[in-house]
């Protein structure tokens, strides 16, 4: 594969930049050129942030997976596309060349057919680090399915609300899987998912941990006896299916700053080409090179930069199913060395967690084949980022710094790997065709450097979100109507002297929890769930290896044991209620919430007491009753 849009210097960026700009639909035109349309489109761009309405590349026709597989196999056929590391370091590592994935790929096409699926139903895929993901993922796309990922550590409620918003009637699960040295009951967390759901018509069991679980008859079937089938019914073809590129692709659920988690919609031709285009312009992928993402699939890291990115690329993609630290810290540097990964891309609480085990697990790794390192999820802080490039980068890697969001679809602020100049702790330039401008809370314009404000992009770019799905009306809110005419990413940002631009952190109720979005408000719902309790506050704090944690003040009126006891019991039920990922690290009881006289809680005096800025509170002149705050002071956790 070549990549005649893969720019390689600074000066190539810098006329990539400019033609972006000055003739956006010529220059992404000619990057598209570079895929396999079936039908070419009629207009590059239609846009209106308005509604919002953007449509690229209309009227082309194309099957994501045909870029993706078909049209590598003459060339990369024996190639691998997969390399697939096992969670337990002795079990066998396993291979899949193009021909293999674009096989097993059809395979499961087929059995989706066969169980029902058509284009346009939507599938939820809750499944570990198996490579039957991926190709899960990759047989919806085939058949025109949309495919909604959930990660494997949400709760069954959390699973029942993803189910009911999509009315996705199809599930694919397995059994179990294996993470560290933990066991996660998938089936069995779908079965208690599907008491809520009885409109799921079937669900496809991947057997990985071989624990015994529930099969309901005419519900639920198993994925080898399905392969089967389809292996004794003749062709093992299963031709892509012919989609429009404003055609839905997938549906990925993420946080805002409501309760009700947001189904971001990407569609086919647009998201095809901006994720091909960031992963080798950010990376400067070369051919050959083994690319290691250590996101899981269900986050929007693993969609676009372990499979769609990477395999329209022809590229070589690693795919992990453990944690960085089992059976021990060194898991990803044995994994470096024994595949020769080229590129590794992870983050920065995974970085911050691993330097806290200091150079032992290091020892005895050469780390050599290592070219290019990258971040994402959160702001890199100092330390780890000097961390990263003198221990594993050797300091001969360039660390590309990538700040994006679900939203985004892919990297819009990094440098480029090599051609572009790094700077710690900054995400550094927009990538071409990005027009990222700061604005004040009015929504002026902040101009020149040196500066800060709320980052907006004020032109579209091809993998931005389309929809939220079932609710455009939401979209437009969240997006486009804060500030006219620009698309608001949520978060803060500063632009330095020399126009590198700093992500500083969310400026909304958004919680960034080791690189994981949680509303603070889908954690004070799961919180008041809880039988004792009557209210309670959730803001975020800073943590050491998670970025932030999540600080709870609650008011509390339960009878049943200590106050231990109780934050167990509050903690678990945000496990049920949402997952592990949400639970609270600090439960704080109080007897009040600090409210201004309409009834609102002051979350920045919450915030300050949880950042133990206690004497920098502010004003709290306007609060119903001040006599609270010296309170919640004193019991500070
Ligand atoms: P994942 O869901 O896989 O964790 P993600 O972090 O890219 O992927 P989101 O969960 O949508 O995607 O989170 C996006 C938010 O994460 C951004 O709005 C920003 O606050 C933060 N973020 C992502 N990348 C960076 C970065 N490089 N620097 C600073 N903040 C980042
Ligand atoms: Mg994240």
């Amino acid at each position: 594969m070549s990549y005649p849009y893969q720019v390689k210097t600074a000066d190539q960026y810098k006329a990539a930049y400019e033609k972006s700009v000055n003739d956006p639909e010529g220059f992404w035109g000619e990057v598209a050129s570079g895929f396999y349309w079936r039908k070419k489109w009629d207009k590059v761009l239609e846009w209106d942030f308005k509604q919002p309405t953007i449509k690229w590349f209309a009227g082309g026709k194309l099957n994501i997976t045909e870029n993706c597989l078909d049209r590598h196999l003459d060339t990369l056929g024996n190639t691998p596309a997969i390399i697939w590391e096992s969670n337990d370091p002795e079990e066998h590592h396993r291979i899949l060349t193009y021909r293999d994935l674009h096989t097993k790929v059809m395979q499961f096409a087929n059995v989706l057919k066969n169980n029902g699926v058509k284009k346009g139903d939507r599938v939820c895929i809750y499944m570990g680090m198996v490579p039957e993901l991926a190709v899960a993922v990759l047989a919806c796309a085939r058949i025109g399915a949309i495919h909604s990922v959930i990660f494997g550590g949400f709760s069954a409620q959390s699973i029942a609300d993803r189910l009911q918003d999509a009315k996705a009637e199809f599930v694919v699960t397995c059994d179990g899987a294996f993470r560290g040295n933990k066991e996660i009951p998938l089936k069995g967390v779908i079965d208690d998912a599907l008491v809520q759901c009885p409109f799921v018509k079937r669900v496809i069991v991947l057997t990985r941990t071989r624990t015994p679980v529930s099969m309901i008859k005419g519900r639920d079937v198993w994925w080898e006896d399905e392969i089967r089938i389809v292996e004794t019914q003749g062709s093992p073809e299963c031709a892509a299916e012919e989609m429009d590129a404003e055609d839905m692709l997938f549906i990925l659920y993420t946080s805002g700053s409501t309760g009700k988690p947001k189904g971001v919609v990407h569609t086919c031709g647009g998201y095809m080409v901006y994720t091909n285009y960031s992963f080798v312009n950010v990376f400067q992928y070369q051919p050959g090179d083994v690319h290691f993402c250590t996101a899981d699939i269900g986050w929007i890291t693993g969609h676009s930069y372990i499979v769609y990115g990477p395999l329209s690329a022809g590229a070589t993609s690693l795919m992990f199913e453990g944690i960085p630290t089992w059976p021990n810290a060194g898991r990803f540097w044995d994994i470096v060395d024994k595949f020769n990964v080229n590129v590794l891309y992870t983050a920065p609480t995974a970085i911050r967690s691993l330097m806290g085990f200091g150079l032992d697990p290091l020892k005895g790794h050469s780390l050599d084949s290592l070219k290019v390192l990258g971040t994402v999820g959160e702001p890199i802080n100092e330390e780890a980022w000097h961390w990263y490039d003198e221990h594993i980068g050797k300091k001969k890697c360039p660390i590309v710094d990538t700040w994006w969001q679900t939203e985004t679809g892919g990297i819009l602020i990094s440098n480029l790997a090599g051609v572009t100049p790094a700077k710690p702790a900054h995400a550094t330039l927009p990538l071409p065709g990005v027009q990222p401008i700061l604005v004040d809370e009015n929504g002026k314009e902040v101009t020149g450097n040196s500066v800060s404000g709320n980052l907006c992009i004020k032109f579209p770019w091809p993998g931005m979100l389309r929809t939220t799905y079932g609710d455009h009306e939401r979209c437009r809110l969240n997006y486009f109507a804060t500030y006219e005419n620009l698309y608001f990413t949520g978060d803060g940002c500063l632009r330095d002297e020399d126009g590198n631009y700093r992500i500083t952190g969310r400026v909304d109720d958004v919680l960034n929890v080791s690189g994981h979005r949680i509303g603070t408000a889908e954690v004070e719902n799961a919180i008041n769930m809880h039988a004792g309790v009557v209210e309670s506050a959730v803001v975020g704090y800073p943590h050491d290896i998670k970025g932030q944690g999540i600080y709870a003040f609650v008011i509390y009126q339960g009878t049943h044991g200590d106050d231990t006891l109780a934050r167990q019991d509050i903690t678990k039920t945000v496990s049920r209620i949402i997952g592990a990922i949400a639970k609270p690290d600090k439960i704080q009881f109080v007897s009040g919430l600090p409210k201004t006289r309409s009834g609102k809680i002051m979350r920045r005096i919450l915030r300050k007491i949880a950042e133990g800025e206690v004497d920098k509170l502010g004003d709290t002149s306007t609060l119903l009753d001040p006599a609270v705050v010296e309170e919640i002071k004193n019991g500070r956790l």
